[in-house]
């Protein structure tokens, strides 16, 4: 068992929502940690390792209370850990994907405050492979992309060269993409991807509520919007979609 020092502060990936995913630094971060700050994305049932008297804090949007801004959170990390408590900062999925982990952590290594990073299954491979989709495969596909449908303005990324995605991967994955996916679709599909390639939309991945929707680039947007595939949701494209034919195991769960 790893200690969890005091006045420490630990980056821990929950994993896409499945208990099971968690790592065992998870489960022992969970039950020494004497402050507990996790987002919306989390499944709360983990929660339930923590001590009786640990205080648990969302950081997400819930119960239609408004959610600490970014830089609130940072703050309350350094603060708890400078008064000498074990701070765990739960995340769901990765935390260096995606997640803030990276600026959380440059926050506490500017203020000298120690910490350790636990990596956790991220939700555009594991939720992929409850779906039955290998991210990657031989002889369909060797090489995965993984990026941002919205930018901080919720835009769709300028920053990221479509033209380029379009050509570079097999698969690409998609975070954060279901609102944009129109212009998503369009920019991939005039940057040279098949109309027709495979996508995959798969919702609450992980959990017994998992959705599953499959279509292709050119029908994404209108499917999507037609059949209420909302959030989290992750969206992928490339012919290891058809894979699922014979590896979606969780049907026969
Ligand atoms: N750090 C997380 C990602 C956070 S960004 C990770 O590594 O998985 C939030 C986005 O992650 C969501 O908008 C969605 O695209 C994706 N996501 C997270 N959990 C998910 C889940 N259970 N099912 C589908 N998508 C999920």
């Amino acid at each position: 068992m790893t200690k969890f020092a005091k006045g420490s502060v630990w980056l821990v990936g929950a994993g896409p929502g499945d208990p099971g995913l968690l790592t065992l630094h998870a489960v022992e971060a969970l039950k020494q940690a004497d402050v507990i700050i996790y987002d919306a994305l989390v499944n709360d049932i983990v929660l339930d390792w923590a001590k009786p008297d640990a205080q648990q804090i969302c950081a997400g949007k819930r119960g239609g209370k408004p959610s600490p801004k970014q830089d609130e959170i940072t703050a309350m990390l350094i603060d708890f850990a400078k008064a000498g408590k074990r701070v765990l900062r739960l995340k769901g999925g990765d935390p260096f994907v995606f997640g803030r982990g990276a600026e959380e952590a440059a926050e506490l290594a500017a203020a000298n405050i120690p910490f350790r990073i636990i990596p956790g299954i991220t939700a555009g491979i594991g939720g992929l492979a409850y779906a039955g989709i290998p991210v990657t495969s031989k002889d369909v596909n060797s090489s995965v992309i993984f990026l941002t449908g919205h930018d901080k303005n919720g835009l769709a990324p300028d920053a990221i060269d479509w033209n380029a995605v379009a050509k570079a991967a097999g698969m690409i994955v998609m975070y954060m993409a279901t609102r944009n996916i129109a212009e998503i679709s369009a920019a991939l599909i005039a940057g040279g991807r098949p109309a027709s390639d495979p996508v995959a939309v798969v919702k609450n991945a992980t959990l017994p509520e998992m959705e599953v929707l499959e279509t292709t680039l050119e029908t994404a947007a209108a499917d999507i919007a037609s059949s209420g595939v909302g959030s989290p949701a992750i969206i992928c494209v490339g012919r290891g979609v058809l894979l699922r034919e014979q590896l979606d195991w969780l049907k026969n769960d």
